[in-house]
């Protein structure tokens, strides 16, 4: 069964709804592919807000909000990028309000705005108020809204279609993919003369995560198992501070930009001797890395000091339950903690991933680093690597991200594709999907995915987290290759056609094992400490020698090889980081 359109967008989170929607107002026919019902994408999950500096609390500047951007990514954020996002991200905050999103309101009737790590005033002065925010749903609320736009707009959805395959021409260029339908196991083949992929992240390859079950990077593993295209900055995986302790579940960085306070065994606010002057509103990547530090001093909460403390019961009730209410919600139902009595027990989470699938400020997949394109082949959002957030993503950017370079991605495809004509895909297109499916169905006495996907997450844990080091990331190359082979044997016990979500998790299990495989290489590879990537072996930034992006591709012979590509530097030059 073959479907046809002009952009064929995969992803129905915030960032494809928002390519798909642009690519329908310039007049092309779209079409998305989700796995998932659109509204349950983890765009809903967002918790704290969009952050833009339209100054409605105090005043805001787009500078400022590029330069924090650019410093929070600790320099290896492309600064034309990061420009645009900042002065673009104004406009699309305000075409969300103009789409119906209901905002939080300033008693003047103007959109709320909340601080927010990393986001300052006057280049680094204090914390600012930049953050546009529904309560703490502000994801769920900017889901809602693109999709209920989407459906006006006729746009046409293939809900609960799994995308097992990338078919491109010879020469190169993206006409096509290959999806099974879960309700019926069936493929189907989609013609398109443009493709956007918007397939979100992966961070649940660590077994201490805020993200959904979903999140496996799956076509994130199709692009690197081409051989020809790379994944960008993938060694970069955010750890936000505070997920509940053990679950991972999210608690909002919004908590401590309500006044909210990180403390240790004893009590004390150690974040002020790690960023004297923004404290708790530090960037992720520091505040995570101080609280494994007070930990490892003996310094963590509870019998076995293995937490640390964010308080918020100095604050006013009303804010907590008015302001936060969903993070009150899981702290009292996951923890049995009311934060209004006492500290929620928190642990930094696998939350974010900064590199992916690397792209031109338009959206345009390139395959090296001259950044030669892809033809027909977009990317935005978290499956991305625009290269707005370098080694370290500020909190509320991902959000802006989203609606900015979703709607460049859109806009560009459906440029390209007005010129384009459709290529026929060929006879055996399906034929690689329908064997892997079988390979997996056919597997007897392996591992079950299960089994296998506890040791990734695991071992990613302990090795390749917040602190790195050449022995452990070495290690995980080995453990990875031992998982690997255990994986062409995956078993697993439906062997059926419909809803067969064994089948699922054996495929998503596939897809991490090859992203971590990328990860943990690129770590390996990366001789420096910069951002999200701390090497205890190499403390220090080494601008002289890395400051550039790393590309990894995978060879046909299995072999892992790495390219580069410059930064775009600009207005700020790189210095010291400090806060
Ligand atoms: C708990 C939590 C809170 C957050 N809070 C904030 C915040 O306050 N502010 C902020 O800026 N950022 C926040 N983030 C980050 C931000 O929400 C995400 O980075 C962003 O929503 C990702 O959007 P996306 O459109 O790229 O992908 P997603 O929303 O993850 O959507 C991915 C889509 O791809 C589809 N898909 C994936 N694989 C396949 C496949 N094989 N076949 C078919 N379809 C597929 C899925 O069905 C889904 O529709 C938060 C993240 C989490 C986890």
């Amino acid at each position: 069964m073959a479907h046809v359109h002009d952009v064929l967008v995969v992803g129905a989170g915030g960032s494809g709804l928002t390519a798909a929607l642009f690519a329908a107002r310039h007049g092309a026919n779209v079409g998305v592919i989700s796995k998932l019902y659109p509204t349950r994408s983890h765009t809903g999950a967002a918790q704290g807000g969009i952050g833009a500096s339209l100054g409605n609390v105090d005043e805001d500047h787009w500078e400022w909000h590029m330069y924090d951007t650019v410093k929070g990514g600790d320099y290896l954020t492309d600064q034309d990028v990061a420009e645009v996002f900042a002065r673009e991200v104004v406009d699309a905050v305000i075409d969300l309000e103009h789409m119906g999103l209901p905002f939080d309101r300033l008693p003047s009737g103007k959109i709320a705005q909340r601080r927010f790590g990393g986001h300052t005033k006057e280049f680094g002065k204090e914390p600012v108020h930049r953050a546009a925010h529904a309560a703490d749903r502000t994801g769920h609320m900017i889901l809602q809204t693109l999709y209920q736009q989407s459906v006006k707009r006729g746009i046409t959805f293939y809900n609960e279609f799994h995308v097992l395959d990338l078919i491109f021409s010879e020469d190169g260029r993206a006409i096509g993919l290959v999806a099974m339908e879960f309700a019926t196991g069936q493929l189907h083949t989609f013609m398109a003369k443009t493709i956007v992929i918007a397939s979100g992240g992966y961070g649940r390859m660590f077994k201490v995560t805020s993200n959904a079950f979903t999140l496996a990077g799956d076509i994130q593993a199709l692009i690197y198992r081409t051989g020809w295209i790379p994944l960008e900055d993938i060694e970069f995986f955010q750890f936000h501070p505070t997920g509940l302790y053990r679950l991972g579940i999210l608690v909002t960085e919004g908590a401590r930009g309500e006044g909210g306070i990180l403390r240790n065994s004893e009590g004390e606010r150690f974040m002020e001797r790690y960023a004297p002057s923004i404290k708790d509103l530090a960037p992720r990547d520091m505040v995570s890395r101080a609280m494994y530090l007070e930990m490892q001093a003996g310094r963590g909460c509870g019998p076995n000091k293995d937490y640390i403390c964010l308080d918020l019961t100095h604050l006013d009730p009303d804010i907590i339950e008015h302001k936060l209410p969903d993070i009150a919600e899981f702290s009292r139902t996951y923890l049995a903690v009311d934060p209004l009595k006492e500290p929620i027990p928190v642990v930094p989470t696998a939350h974010y991933a900064m590199g992916g699938i690397p792209t031109t400020i338009w959206g345009e997949v390139v395959k090296d680093g001259d950044s030669t394109k892809v033809p027909g082949l977009y990317a935005a959002g978290e499956s991305a690597c625009v290269s707005l957030h370098g080694a370290n993503r500020l909190g509320t950017n991902s959000l802006g991200e989203l609606v900015v370079f979703g709607r460049r991605a859109g806009l560009a495809a459906a440029r390209y594709a007005e010129k384009e004509s459709f290529t026929d895909l060929p006879p055996n297109a399906t034929d690689k999907s329908r064997e892997l499916l079988e390979r997996l169905k056919a597997n007897e006495n392996g591992d079950s995915p299960f089994a296998i996907r506890r040791e990734l997450q695991e071992t990613m844990m302990t090795n390749a987290s917040v602190y790195r080091t050449e022995e452990l990331l070495g290690k995980q190359v080995e453990i990875l290759k031992d998982l690997h082979e255990r994986y062409s044997t995956v078993t697993i016990q439906d062997k059926g056609e419909q809803y067969n979500a064994d089948l699922i998790d054996a495929l998503e299990l596939g897809s991490l094992l090859d992203v971590a495989e990328a990860l943990v290489h690129s770590a390996k590879n990366r001789k420096e400490s910069r951002g999200a990537h701390a090497r205890e072996d190499y403390p220090d930034r080494d601008d002289e020698n890395w400051l550039k992006h790393t590309l990894v591709y995978k060879e046909a012979t299995g072999k892992v090889r790495f390219s580069y590509k410059p930064v775009v530097l600009g207005r700020f030059e790189p210095k010291p980081r400090v806060y």
